[in-house]
């Protein structure tokens, strides 16, 4: 089978791992990819979003599946394209897609469907967002309806710094259109775990839960970020609230999907925060997690391919998937700046990896023999171990072989899942 994975990041470098560990797979090829996925994969200079370009390589090359990984792809409706022109492609198409790409539609859908989610209400207007918020008072949320980065979120604390967000996001447009309108939503308390499933239509087949850690620093202190590391299993969230989740959020949600007539065929990610009430989603995506994807596809038994060439022809619920009972721990290590403005061409050096500890790249690139850093999230390092201590240990010690000048990143991950 020839595979074209589109994306250049840790994820996709970690869903190629998996993939060319099967024995249906002959080439893989990775648009763009990057400086790690160039050991494993033909990379090709298109960019995720180049729908034209990417069909016309997947057409001459004869690949017999595209697998999709970032949003922005699904959205600029590459899923779509390549249907159109017979070709077997895994990820939801745009209008299935935008459970992700708007979250007023996502709300919309949730309480359509009785998916548990946080108060909201929609404004386009500065004047009555902001009536609203000092009616309700802070803390309170403001998120930019469309993609933004993970940087379209603000969990203000004050009401002056939800003035600040309201007015960032419909006045000065930061985000462009993606702000024009926004969601002002309750703040939920409690503790956050990602939850992904393969989706079929109405056939949903769940992956482990995972946790991830957005803010910059440790103790989730600082900006968020596109997630500083990760770790599954999340021993703190008991598999009863696991199954909560499948049950009253997964599920439901793939049906109502189902029911506005959306062929839903991909990864569906929860974003879930455990309250006192139960788990309440926080986001949807439409793809697969990064960084949780850099923990769950080690842990995995079954053969990828297998899976996604089944939700790819609508045959999911023939499928099951095997999971491994080790942990693995994530850290990402960051550019100095990130997630402010960074620099690029540090020179990096990486040890060997072994079967347990796995070097993911994100921002990295070739110059010649030498692998450089070239984005702000630069190299996911996770490791497998008989328990989440020492799948921590061993990530971290794995760190501390790696040199890139000004990297830095979290010392407290999986902190959280240790302390049970
Ligand atoms: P991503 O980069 O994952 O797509 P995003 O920009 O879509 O992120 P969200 O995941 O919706 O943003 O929110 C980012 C973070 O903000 C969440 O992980 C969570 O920590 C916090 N957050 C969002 N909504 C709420 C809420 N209602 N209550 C409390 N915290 C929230």
């Amino acid at each position: 089978m020839r595979i074209l994975v589109i994306g250049g990041g840790g994820r996709e470098h970690a869903l190629i791992w998996k993939l060319a560990q099967s024995p249906q797979v002959k080439s893989i090829y990775c648009a763009p990819g990057n400086g790690g996925i160039a050991e494993k994969a033909t990379c090709v200079p298109i960019s995720a979003t180049d729908v034209n370009r990417l069909v016309r390589f997947a057409e001459e090359k004869a690949i017999d599946l595209t697998v999709v990984g970032p949003e922005a792809a699904l959205l600029a409706g590459v899923v779509d394209t390549l249907e159109e022109r017979g070709l077997k492609v895994f990820g939801p198409n745009q209008a299935a897609a935008r459970v992700e790409g708007s979250k007023r539609y996502a709300k919309e859908l949730m309480k359509k469907y009785g998916v548990p989610t946080g108060d909201y209400r929609v404004f386009s207007e500065g004047r009555e967002a902001l009536d609203y918020i000092r009616r309700r008072g802070a803390p309170i949320v403001i998120k930019a309806d469309g993609l933004a980065a993970g940087k379209g979120v603000v969990v203000a604390e004050t009401l002056e710094q939800a003035e600040q967000a309201v007015k960032r996001m419909l006045q000065d447009k930061a985000f462009g259109d993606a702000g024009k309108e926004i969601v002002v939503e309750e703040r939920l308390t409690g503790q956050e775990i990602s939850l992904m499933a393969f989706v079929d239509g109405e056939t949903v087949v769940p992956m482990v839960p995972a946790q991830d850690h957005k803010p910059v620093f440790n103790g989730d202190k600082g900006p968020n970020t596109g997630g500083m590391g990760a770790y599954s299993p999340v021993p703190q969230i008991p598999t009863k609230i696991v199954d909560q989740a499948v049950q009253e959020i997964l599920h439901p949600m793939a049906r109502g999907m189902a029911e506005e007539g959306l062929h839903y065929r991909g990864v569906l990610y929860a974003g879930l925060m455990v309250t006192e009430e139960g788990p309440k989603v926080i986001e949807f995506n439409a793809r697969f997690g990064d960084p949780e994807t850099q923990v769950i596809l080690p842990r995995m038994k079954s053969d990828l391919v297998e899976i996604i060439w089944a939700v790819s022809r609508g045959r999911l619920s023939e499928t099951s998937i095997q999971w491994s009972d080790q942990s693995s721990t994530c850290v990402v290590m960051a550019a100095k700046g990130y997630p402010g403005s960074y620099k690029k061409g540090e020179t990096i050096t990486v040890p060997e990896p072994t079967r347990d500890r796995i070097i993911f790249h994100a921002g990295t690139a070739r110059q010649g023999d030498a692998l450089v850093s070239a984005g702000g999230r630069v190299l996911n390092v996770t490791s497998l171990g008989d328990d989440l201590r020492a799948a921590r240990e061993k990530a971290y010690q794995t760190v501390d072989q790696i040199g890139f000048d000004g990297a830095h990143y979290r010392t407290d991950i999986a902190c959280k899942g240790l302390n049970v």
